[in-house]
């Protein structure tokens, strides 16, 4: 039986604009209550001052089904696990053009493997326009150091992967942006290189899910003084091609069903 999740990823964009208390994107579905719910239970309101999104490319649910014991150390700092269907083409742009403007890919404009800048109403713009700071961490290459460009935010645009995440920890350290978006493209490259469970790939499975881990123990020194929403959110899943590589782009579970996690950590 193919079961696709029911949830779509557009409802993330206006859960995260309402979590900062700015207004929904222009063009995004309805916010999801449980990312309120969530922010209400963990600090008593429903508004985070920080909001760190970690975006990892291309973590399939089947891969959270399958090596569940790997992602405990997200669990361990995030307390809601949502299942999401993700958009077609379950490419980076069109996934991640659909997670931060809440829009279907024919109204955002990216319905292909492209990176233009998304014209439309983002997160972004509403959180700027709510007079709050923003910033993206990502490598050049990368659709999310692209498709949002153009936006009176800061954009940190690094030449690989370690480099990004020293940043992110620098920026974490600093304190200076009320929307931290971070990109970490390695399980995707190496998924797509060999195979979505090859040696590779898990280590950099792995890798990521160290990483958030340790962004979210930095959050625990440096963001004491601030209710933080954090996510763990990636774009679209992955599955083994007929010539054995990672592919993704398909209307397959595979593709389409992911996990986002999302944790609050309450001003102390
Ligand atoms: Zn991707």
């Amino acid at each position: 039986m193919d079961t696709y999740n029911s949830i779509s990823i557009c409802h993330i964009a206006a859960s995260i604009a309402r979590a900062l208390g700015a207004r929904p994107p222009e063009h995004a579905a309805k916010p999801l209550n449980a990312l309120s719910t969530l922010l209400k239970k963990g600090c008593g309101c429903e508004t985070a001052d920080r909001v760190l999104m970690y975006n990892p490319d291309a973590i399939a649910m089947w891969l959270f089904q399958k090596y569940t014991d790997y992602f405990l150390p997200v669990l361990e700092h995030t307390q809601l696990a949502l299942p999401l269907r993700t958009v077609m083409p379950s490419v980076t742009p069109v996934c991640f053009g659909s997670l931060y403007t809440g829009a279907m890919p024919h109204v955002h404009g990216i319905q292909e493997y492209v990176k233009p800048v998304i014209k439309i109403d983002s997160l972004f713009d509403t959180v700027l326009r709510s007079g709050k700071r923003a910033a993206i961490v990502a490598v050049g290459k990368a659709s999310m150091s692209n498709i949002y460009l153009e936006r009176d935010m800061d954009y940190y645009i690094c030449g690989n992967n370690a480099e990004v995440n020293e940043k992110a920890l620098d920026l974490i350290r600093e304190d200076r942006h009320d929307l931290l978006v971070v990109y970490n493209g390695n399980y995707d490259s190496a998924s797509h290189k060999t195979y979505p469970e090859s040696e590779l790939a898990l280590n950099a499975l792995k890798d990521n899910i160290n990483t958030f881990a340790g962004f979210a123990e930095a959050v625990d020194k440096y963001w004491k003084r601030h209710n933080v929403l954090l996510g763990f959110a990636t774009d679209h899943g992955t599955h083994k091609s007929e010539e054995g590589n990672g592919a993704h782009g398909s209307d397959l579970p595979e593709d389409l069903n992911i996990m986002h996690f999302y944790g609050v950590k309450p001003k102390s």
